[in-house]
């Protein structure tokens, strides 16, 4: 019964005593205010009210006038209409007023319908008022919402047009039937199971429901159901209120959607990963079956980028995403964890299934990718840990295949490495090491020495290499060949290269101002800091502090750069060559370099490096090494050998022409107080090797 049920429930509330009964006077329905005011009258019990005839609560005179009137109200079409009629209680008159409650579905329901209000007054236009009202209400409910009751077992009594609608059921097809049909299996049996709970207990429920229409799609409801008791206090009938939230669940899913996605190559992000190898563990703590870790690192993917522009950089993550996840179907998740770093769990049982594994992704990310018609080529390091043995925890996991990973990048590229105690100890260092040098560059622990270089011919000393020292109060001496890379990886370089810039230019200020004729200071300085675009605007701001003329600054910059990193150096090193500072290509003869760019750059200075000193009596070496004095020659560069530790080495350098030279045939790298002692006096000690070994 379509209108009278819904009406029924805000019938319920109000504050004067309503019955509904059809038309022989059968009491359908009747609320609170009805029940107290014939339990009062007649002390019937409540539970008996809503089984009776209207006969037996007031006079059967009246009650058969009543019927009568409600049949004269049918035949005649009226709708409403007022009548005096006493209760059974003599006593008190009770002025009725009645309403036609008009079915819109009367084939289904045969009864017609009115709504009785019994008060000492006639209140007609109030109840009318009242009914507009619940029928104002009815209607928006009908029209805004999804209305369905359904009986106490859950069986489908009634649906309105908006839920045919949605569900695209017709009414017949739901009628009877439970909201089974429209289960779309999203919410799980627990979930069920507490509405149910809920709604027995005679408590009101609400939440959001995802259901599924006949024809297979998906609506989001916004529910509430309210359960109605009936006088035994039992549950009657559930009535539910749904509203259609389907757009804001799509949006909701889609900012989901997009905070666990990479937007990119649309593989679930680091997030994503992390949440789901969390509960994966969570499931295997018990069995321990185990699975692989698989974390990615492009090499050089930044240069790559910077160079060729961030449209060949996107491309090529694309490439390599699709690419790697049709790769097997061992493959649990692939996820973008940053940048260029892509992690793979992996249904995998063994190391050698999971090497295999490794090498196949690796092979896939070597394969060119075409942007505009032009190949890229890329390689990879992969570390690889495994469940349960290098971890029980999400993060150590991951933290433990990245370490691996870096250990990879660090010995060679392009292969995998697997987890192991080795990696352990080096990284538990790398991490002091990082911990310790950031206090030591706020504190102290760090100073400078400095190493001669020597001009054979002229037997002179004509500038100094400043070289960082530190003794860590916890970790003793650490050699710059270890806390160098340390610094760069973690970006502590920075720091680091500008206190070395401050301290050397500020000791050659000193040295100045004591009187000593001028010498070149040289600083190295890491090329991570170039990609960094305040250098320039660093090495000004101390020259200026210091006044120190920018002739007598020299910065070394390892030739050790790929030819991707020297275009972005480029730029930098013309602006310091334009501030008046020197350059030196140092480690000259390790890298990738052509003597092309040594011209482009304006280098002054080219540092052949040890190992080509050393070995200078292999006679491959010494034609490369013979080219290199040549050329550099040829372009008017200035050459200087690091590294030479032996006169034989001093004197084949010379033969070929390159004259400058520093090393510990000279003098070792020293601290300020003990290095002027020697470079500026005649007599000392190096002045006397100097003159006995350059004759
Ligand atoms: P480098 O710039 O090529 O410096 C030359 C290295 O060779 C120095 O090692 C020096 O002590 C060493 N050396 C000098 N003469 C000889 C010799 O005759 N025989 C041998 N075997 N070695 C000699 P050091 O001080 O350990 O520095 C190693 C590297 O660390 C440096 O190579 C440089 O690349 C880097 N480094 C040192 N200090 C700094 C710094 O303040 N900033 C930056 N960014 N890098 C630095
Ligand atoms: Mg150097
Ligand atoms: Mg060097």
């Amino acid at each position: 019964m379509k209108e009278i049920n819904v009406i029924d429930m805000i019938i319920k509330q109000l504050p004067f005593a309503i019955l509904i009964i059809n038309q022989d006077g059968d009491v359908s329905s009747y609320n609170k205010k009805a029940e107290e005011l014939y339990s009062h009258e007649h002390r019937y019990d409540f539970r008996i009210l809503e089984k009776i005839n209207v006969e037996e609560l007031i006079n059967q005179e009246y009650a058969k006038a009543l019927v009568q009137k409600l049949n004269w109200m049918i035949q005649y079409n009226k709708s409403k209409v007022n009548v005096v009629l006493d209760t059974v209680n003599y006593s008190r008159v009770y002025k009725t007023s009645i309403i036609h409650l008009r079915q819109e579905n009367a084939e289904v329901n045969n009864d017609e319908m009115f709504l009785v209000s019994i008060h000492k007054d006639h209140f007609f236009d109030e109840l009318e008022a009242v009914i507009k009202e619940l029928d104002d209400i009815r209607y928006a409910l009908e029209e805004s919402s999804i209305v369905a009751i359904t009986d106490a077992f859950g069986a489908i009594t009634y649906v309105n047009d908006k839920f045919c609608e949605i569900s695209q059921y017709e009414r017949e097809e739901l009628i009877g039937k439970d909201h089974n049909i429209v289960n779309s299996s999203h919410h799980s049996k627990q979930f069920f199971r507490t509405l149910w709970q809920t709604i027995r207990k005679g408590k009101v429920w609400r939440g959001e429901i995802k259901n599924k229409t006949k024809q297979g799609n998906y609506y989001w409801v916004d529910t509430t159901i309210v359960p109605f008791v009936g006088a035994d206090g039992k549950v009657t009938q559930f009535v539910s209120i749904r509203n259609d939230i389907t757009d804001r669940k799509i949006a909701e899913e889609k900012i989901r959607y997009i905070a666990y996605h990479d937007d990119l190559t649309q593989l679930p992000n680091r997030r994503y990963l992390l949440k789901y190898l969390d509960k994966k563990i969570k499931r295997r703590l018990e069995s321990k079956k185990p699975f692989f870790v698989f974390l990615m690192d492009l090499d050089r993917f930044k240069i790559l980028n910077d160079s060729f522009g961030h449209r060949a950089g996107d491309r090529l993550l694309i490439k390599i995403s699709e690419r790697l996840l049709k790769l097997s179907n061992e493959i649990d998740i692939l996820a973008r964890y940053g940048g260029d770093e892509f992690v793979i769990l992996a249904e995998i049982e063994s190391k050698e299934q999971a090497m295999e594994f490794a090498q196949k992704c690796l092979r896939e990310i070597r394969k060119p990718v075409v942007v505009n018609g032009q190949p890229y080529y890329i390689t990879a390091s992969l570390g690889i840990s495994q469940f349960p043995a290098d971890g029980l925890e999400e993060e150590e996991l991951i933290k433990r295949a990245e370490m691996s990973m870096y250990f990879m990048k660090e010995n060679s590229n392009n292969d995998a490495q697997f987890y192991n105690e080795h990696i352990k100890g080096s990284m538990d260092r790398k991490i002091s090491i990082e911990k310790n040098l950031r206090q030591a560059l706020e504190t102290e622990g760090l100073y400078l020495v400095y190493q001669p270089k020597v001009n054979s011919k002229t037997k002179q000393v004509y500038g100094v290499e400043a070289l960082t020292r530190w003794h860590s109060k916890e970790l003793g001496f650490v050699s710059p060949g270890e806390f160098i890379p340390v610094a760069e990886e973690t970006g502590l370089v920075y720091q680091l290269d500008s206190w070395v810039l401050e301290n050397a230019c500020k000791q050659a200020k000193e040295w100045q101002k004591k009187g000593y004729p001028p010498i070149t200071i040289a600083v190295n300085i890491s090329v991570a800091h170039f990609e960094k675009n305040e250098l320039v605007q660093v090495v000004n701001n101390i020259l200026e502090k210091y006044e120190l003329d920018p002739a007598y600054l020299e910065i070394e910059i390892t030739e050790n750069l790929s030819l991707n990193e020297i275009k972005y150096v480029h730029n930098i090193l013309l602006d310091l060559k334009n501030l008046g500072v020197q350059i030196s290509i140092d480690d000259f003869g390790t890298g990738y370099s052509s003597f092309g760019y040594l011209r482009k750059f304006q280098i002054d200075h080219l540092k052949i490096d040890q190992s080509f000193v050393q070995r200078f009596n292999i006679s491959e070496d010494e034609i490369i090494l013979q080219a290199i004095i040549q050329l550099a020659k040829n372009l008017g560069i200035n050459v200087i050998a690091e590294g030479v530790e032996e006169k034989e080495q001093l004197y084949f350098l010379k033969k070929h022409g390159c004259y400058n030279i520093q090393g510990y045939l000279f003098s070792k790298p020293e601290k300020a107080e003990s290095i002027e002692k020697e470079i500026f006096n005649k007599n000392s000690n190096l002045y006397l090797k100097i003159n006995e070994i350059c004759v």
